[in-house]
């Protein structure tokens, strides 16, 4: 647990900013048109309704404003607007922190006696209404499981370590770190987001090339439901029957809480070095990315950014470089790489001689693909802000400007396609208001067979909450049809909550859907378990 204060209705920590640096402000303001419809930052006075009555529970019932208002909903940009303007209009009754098994056994079975609706709460930083108090009948309590936060055991030989299903990531790297281990699973979200989050989610970090998806790293765990226990033990590899870890993944508290899981851990590598190379256009650096992981060269990181995110994120910072940057610019145009370049980061971690050897294997591939090397100088910036990065939300909104992102992934066939489809899809969806949506894109999680594609946009705010909640939600339903009818997957991360709900069915087909509506039956009878999210059909956008 931290002694930092969480800040409600923004990213992280109060006190903690990330400057919107001018130059991007003034971009976007170019292309979107002024933008004055200035969020204001303090939240106001929220009037909340008054709580409902509980069960008993074996623990102490948080009732106070401050802490409902704080577990109402998650970090989408609805929830930040909501927050921001004190338009949030449903919050947990109460709050509750179990300590161990025994008292999450004991909360369950006095919800379902009670019909309370229970909403497992980790970090609360999803994006996709997974932790939304939805607004109803029955009274809600927020399980809140950072007290489930301890490291259990650690079997070096083996390279497991188990925890707490409630601790987050600077807990558990820094647990880690004491026997020279580490998880390697780095989400953006990693200082606030937690081991049971991320396994229910199947949360990719920013190393999945070479750590793998919590998918991978998941062991075992412990998943406590009103109708029982699931015990999944440790294993290295099994063909006992379908493999419920994979069901347990993904299932966004609706089987049940995860309260404990064995994670495989590795030694922590001496040094993460991150070089940055231009290469000449989008399908070039599609090509060499592909090549680069079918040819097996093991980096931990590889991220190529569209044109657009190119110029954001590297015409920027070298503007801000001065004479060091007109130089790099003119030297990047004058071997083709700078109109339309798009820049790949590479991350390799080992010791210096095989981070040296991989980073060179995978630089002769750039190469053959036209790829311009710049050297480290982009990969030390990304990698001192990475965590920082999300504040920056933040600050655009206080200026106007509201951001999002959506991802994706589908084979290296068709991803060209569904980038095409999603952008426009985005940037025609407000024309009828006149209104310009930029959209910038990225490749960060790449496979043999395909990658996730990432898309971050932005569009002007509407002083109006509901307007500006309207506008996000018509832009989401477009991007998210266009998704499916691309044959493209409805998430690669950030998983399905009740926002992408109404087109899991699509994906998984009503065969799919049944199955895993008999699964949350078998373990949740009485359907007391975050009841909106994953199988609830109703599009609950605008709520
Ligand atoms: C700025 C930002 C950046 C992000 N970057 C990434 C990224 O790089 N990669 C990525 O994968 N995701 C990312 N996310 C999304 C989010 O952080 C992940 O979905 C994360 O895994 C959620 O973890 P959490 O602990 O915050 O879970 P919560 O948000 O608290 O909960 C998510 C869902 O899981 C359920 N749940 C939580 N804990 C448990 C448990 N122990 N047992 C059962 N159910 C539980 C909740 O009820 C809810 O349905 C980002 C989000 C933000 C806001």
């Amino acid at each position: 647990m931290s002694d930092r204060r969480r800040r409600v209705g923004g990213w992280g920590f109060e006190g903690e900013r990330y400057p919107l640096p001018p130059d991007l402000l003034q971009w976007l303001q170019h292309r979107l048109g002024p933008c004055d419809g200035r969020v204001a930052d303090t939240p106001p006075d929220v009037r909340l309704p008054g709580p409902r009555a509980l069960p008993a529970f074996p623990l102490e019932i948080g009732r106070e404003p401050h802490d409902r208002l704080a577990h109402a909903r998650g970090q989408g940009l609805p929830d930040l607007l909501r927050f921001r303007t004190g338009t949030v209009t449903s919050a947990p009754d109460g709050v509750v922190r179990p300590t161990d098994d025994a008292q999450v056994e004991a909360i369950l079975r006095a919800c379902a006696a009670a019909g309370v609706r229970a909403i497992p709460f980790g970090g609360g930083t999803s994006v996709t209404g997974g932790v939304n108090s939805v607004a109803g009948d029955t009274p809600v309590v927020a399980l809140d499981l950072e007290r489930l936060d301890g490291l259990g055991d650690v079997d070096g030989e083996s390279g497991l370590a188990t925890f707490g299903a409630g601790i987050r990531g600077p807990a558990l790297e820094a647990a880690l770190a004491r026997y020279g281990l580490t998880l390697g699973h780095f989400p953006q979200s990693w200082e606030l987001s937690t081991l049971g989050g991320w396994i229910v989610t199947r949360s990719s970090g920013q190393e999945s090339l070479g750590y793998g998806s919590i998918d991978a790293l998941v062991a075992g765990l412990t998943l406590v439901a009103p109708a029982g226990r699931l015990e999944l033990g440790a294993r290295p590899a099994s063909a006992a029957g379908p493999d419920l870890r994979h069901l347990v993944a993904g299932s966004e508290g609706r089987l049940g809480i995860v309260t404990r899981a064995t994670v495989r851990v590795r030694r922590r590598p001496p040094v993460l070095v991150v070089t940055g190379t231009v290469l000449p256009s989008w399908r070039a650096g599609l090509s060499a990315a592909r090549d680069v992981v079918q040819e097996g060269v093991p980096l931990t990181l590889l991220r190529l950014s569209d044109e657009c995110e190119t110029t954001v994120g590297m015409a920027l910072g070298l503007a801000r470089r001065g004479i060091v940057g007109t130089l790099v610019r003119r030297w990047l145009a004058a071997r083709g790489a700078w109109e339309g370049g798009c820049l790949m980061l590479l991350g390799a971690a080992g010791d210096p001689s095989t981070v040296r050897r991989t980073l060179g294997d995978a630089r002769a591939i750039l190469r053959s693909h036209g790829g311009v090397g710049l050297g480290r100088t982009p990969g030390r910036r990304w990698l001192s802000d990475r965590f920082r990065h999300p504040y920056l939300r933040d600050a655009l909104l206080d200026a106007g400007v509201a951001t999002d992102t959506l991802e994706t992934a589908a084979p290296w066939a068709r991803l060209e396609r569904v980038r095409e489809a999603v952008g426009t899809a985005l940037t025609s969806t407000l024309v009828h208001e006149d209104e310009q949506v930029v959209v910038l894109a990225h490749v960060s999680h790449p496979y043999r067979d395909g990658a996730s594609l990432y898309f971050t946009l932005f569009f002007r705010c509407p002083p109006d909450p509901a307007q500006a909640i309207a506008r996000w939600a018509t832009l989401k339903r477009a991007a998210t049809e266009a998704i499916v009818a691309a044959g493209a997957t409805l998430s690669h991360h950030h998983g399905v909550g009740s926002w992408h709900a109404p087109w899991l069915e699509r994906e998984i087909g009503p065969a799919g859907a049944a199955l895993l509506g008999d699964a949350a039956r078998r373990l949740d009878p009485t359907g007391i378990l975050n009841p909106h999210v994953l199988l609830d059909p109703t599009d609950r956008l605008e709520s």
